[in-house]
């Protein structure tokens, strides 16, 4: 009966473990722009087209760090492969740079209106 019980309660999991597993899975899957079909959303290319997914996202992505490099804000690098606690390190300073780098704008819009 013990044995049934734990082995019930295992079963249980199990099956809520993948219940969880197909639901993660499933919100990674996205629509391929090139075939329309559902694809691992992990994946950098359709598994069946081949197409490149997100590729308007990534475009867009790209023309953004233009912009933000163009804007020569020497803001700190966080490398994605950085260890946790330096890349908090990292958002702590950027946090401090971008705030530094309002209150320079700011000083600078006053100064030029007050000027001009
Ligand atoms: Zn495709």
């Amino acid at each position: 009966m013990r044995i049934y019980k734990g082995f019930s309660g295992g079963l249980f999991y199990f099956v809520l473990l993948n219940f969880v597993k197909v639901i993660f899975t499933k919100m990674k899957e996205v629509k391929c722009e090139h075939c329309k079909e559902w694809t691992d959303g992990n994946l950098k290319i359709c598994q069946h087209c081949g197409g490149i997914l997100n590729e308007k996202y990534l475009v867009e992505k790209e023309e953004q760090e233009k912009v933000e490099t163009g804007m020569k804000f020497p803001l700190i690098e966080i490398d994605e492969n950085d260890p946790i606690l330096l890349k908090m390190g990292k958002y702590v300073v950027r946090a401090g740079q971008v705030v530094f780098f309002a209150i320079v704008t700011a000083v600078a819009y006053l100064a030029a209106g007050t000027v001009g």
